[in-house]
């Protein structure tokens, strides 16, 4: 455990202070997100829980700008997302199998949004301390997902655990073409990327797509979101599936799988990947855990209207 008995006694100061804030007459209102309960559910022989890291906010621009008119404002009528910006929950999955304590993605952590970052108080909230986590999986390595790993003392947050990245995300994030392809407003995830990368990689395994984290539990390729972006398929009845980012807006994703979303990286890929991952998601009745689905994100995909729609099963 890297903790240094100091940091631990800064951070006792820094939560000491905030509790103080807490009983000021004038602290602002409690946030809905730390009344954000944790969903908990059985699949096969794993108990899972979905616990929110609370929500970004994002430019409405971005969703697939270059659609047809008027059916993408059509579609954003629909989804009650007119104005500038629209909130994006973050749903993390915990996975209980055997020994271990799984987390699918690391949250945003303190320096990324002041709305995101919630992660540990959570799961302190739902009796879990950041210690227990044992293993950590990444979809891919956007900060959302990645950046959580490190606390706002520069501290690792989990520090038991050990990490999983798919071998081509991890190339592409230190690579030295990582620039490339990446809009200008998000080069800043790059040095974001490493910093987190680097302070994880002696515990940091490398994964291939079919590759196992547990017994029934493995890698699934759903590149396109990023250039290795990866989904965690859990064994039991139908399947369970936590998709990151493949699948992320519940209306435009489902009812126009195909439209380019300004959030992928590799536009063409990701509109392939998720087409492909929705078919066998409504074919196959499989469960889907969505990132950035409406909280806990947890739902079926049915065929609709010659798409598809998310039945949310919580
Ligand atoms: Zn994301």
């Amino acid at each position: 455990m890297r903790t240094s008995a100091s940091a631990i006694n800064r951070r006792l100061l820094l939560k000491g202070a905030g509790a103080l804030t807490a009983t000021c007459a004038f602290a602002p209102a409690t946030s809905t997100w730390a009344a954000t309960p944790p969903h908990r559910f059985k699949h096969g022989g794993f108990d899972v829980m979905v616990v929110s890291d609370g929500h970004m906010t994002v430019r409405t621009s971005l969703l697939a700008p270059g659609a047809p008119e008027p059916e993408r404002t059509q579609m954003l009528k629909q989804a009650n997302q007119t104005g500038e910006r629209y909130d994006s929950p973050t749903n993390v999955a915990l996975i209980r199998a055997a020994s271990d304590l799984i987390m699918i993605d690391a949250g945003a952590g303190p320096n990324f949004m002041p709305t995101t970052g919630k992660l540990v108080d959570n799961l302190a909230s739902a009796g879990i301390d950041a210690g227990q986590i044992t293993k950590i999986v990444f979809t891919h390595g956007h900060p959302d997902h990645l950046w959580g790993v490190i606390d706002d003392l520069d501290e690792l947050q989990f520090p038991n655990a050990s990490y999983f990245v798919s071998a081509s995300e991890w190339k592409y994030w230190t690579g030295d073409d990582a620039f490339r392809g990446l809009s200008e407003d998000r080069h800043n995830f790059i040095p974001g990327a490493r910093r987190s990368f680097a302070r994880i990689k002696e515990k940091l395994a490398l994964l291939k797509p079919g590759e196992e984290i547990a017994p029934g539990l493995r890698a699934v390729d759903t590149a396109g979101h990023s250039p290795g972006h990866i989904s965690i398929e859990a064994a039991g009845g139908d399947g369970l599936i936590i998709g990151g980012d493949a699948i992320t807006h519940f209306l435009l994703s489902f009812r126009h799988p195909d439209w380019p979303s300004q959030g992928d990286q590799d536009q063409d890929r990701a509109a392939h990947t998720r087409r492909g991952l929705l078919d066998r998601l409504a074919i196959d009745k499989t469960k889907l855990i969505g990132f950035h689905l409406p909280y806990p994100g947890l739902g079926y995909v049915e065929r609709a209207q010659g798409a598809y729609r998310f039945a949310p099963a919580a």
